[in-house]
């Protein structure tokens, strides 16, 4: 029988002992969101932060550049939040216009206040198994595999997708597990040969039901990170209804990784503002 990873109910639960924490701190950490033009998924999304924080007790700033705005522009806010006492953490929506030097941008947020982890000191921690903000997608789901007491130590994982905000740092912190990893990506020989070779198969491509039984191992657990739109419907990149069938447990799209993301948010800020005290 599959157990599916319910991310939701997981999210919830941790939110809810989240807003005690808070509340026990007499602390009220806040989270500053800077968004770039107006794409309507980035807009969603820092919504979705919005509502999170305003249910765990932290509070939050929104600050909204135009979509012609220039990198200088962007760094002045980011310097001006880096320097206001009252933000414990930044977090910058991408993706950024093109105009807009990401890179730089990610540089400039003050390291203490990294609650995405994306600055290259938190990212370079990461990989060297040293504590520091990490990445909330992949962060998320280590804490899904520790809530369903999924082993990872000694297990063979094999990650797809080697982007900087999951598939790089989900290998950094599975490896930190002590997990035996894999990254494949678009150059890989014969994906389906190494997928099939996972306890853990971790997909981050971003190609809507890509994944097939056929490359899974059976009894394998399947964390499916993708976000696709496929006929109106959101859906993973594994291919949910047949691949539940041979996998040992399985996150749905929604309802899996994504509502695990922002819960990690809301710690990380959580976290910063412990560490500001
Ligand atoms: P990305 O486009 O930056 O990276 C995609 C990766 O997939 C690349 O490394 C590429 O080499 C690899 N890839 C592409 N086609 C492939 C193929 N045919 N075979 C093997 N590898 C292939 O994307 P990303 O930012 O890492 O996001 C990946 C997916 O995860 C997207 O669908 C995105 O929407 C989703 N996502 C979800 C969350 C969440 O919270 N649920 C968070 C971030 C991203």
């Amino acid at each position: 029988m599959v157990t599916i990873l319910d991310g939701k109910v997981v999210s919830e639960k941790r939110l809810e002992l989240l807003k005690e924490a808070i509340g026990e701190s007499g602390l009220y950490p806040r989270l500053a969101t800077v968004i770039v033009g107006g794409d309507p998924a980035s807009q969603m999304y820092v919504r979705m932060k919005h509502r999170a924080c305003e249910r765990v007790g932290i509070g939050s700033v929104g600050i909204e550049c135009p979509g012609d705005a220039t990198t200088q522009k962007v760094l002045e806010t980011i310097t001006r939040l880096n320097k206001d006492p009252e933000i414990n953490g930044i977090l910058v929506q991408l993706p950024l216009p093109k105009q807009i030097d990401t890179d730089k941008i990610i540089s400039a947020v003050r390291t203490e206040k990294d609650v995405d982890g994306f600055h290259p000191t938190s990212l370079g921690l990461l990989m060297s198994g040293k504590p520091g903000f990490t990445p909330c997608t992949p962060t998320g789901i280590m804490t899904l595999l520790k809530e369903y007491h999924i082993p990872v130590a000694g297990a063979r994982a094999v990650v797809a997708g080697r982007s900087i905000d999951v598939g790089r740092p989900m290998a950094a912190l599975l490896t930190n597990a002590d997990a035996t990893v894999t990254i494949c990506h678009s150059k890989t020989k014969d994906l389906p040969a190494e997928l099939k070779r996972a306890d853990i198969l971790v997909s981050a491509i971003g190609k809507a039901q890509f994944i097939t039984p056929e490359m899974v191992k059976p009894g394998a657990v399947v964390i499916d990170v993708g976000i696709n739109q496929l006929d109106g419907k959101l859906v993973g990149d594994v291919d949910f209804a047949a691949v539940k069938d041979i996998a040992s447990a399985i996150t749905p799209v929604p309802g899996g990784v994504g509502p695990m993301t922002i819960a990690t948010l809301m710690e990380n800020t959580f976290a910063a503002a412990t560490r500001m005290e």
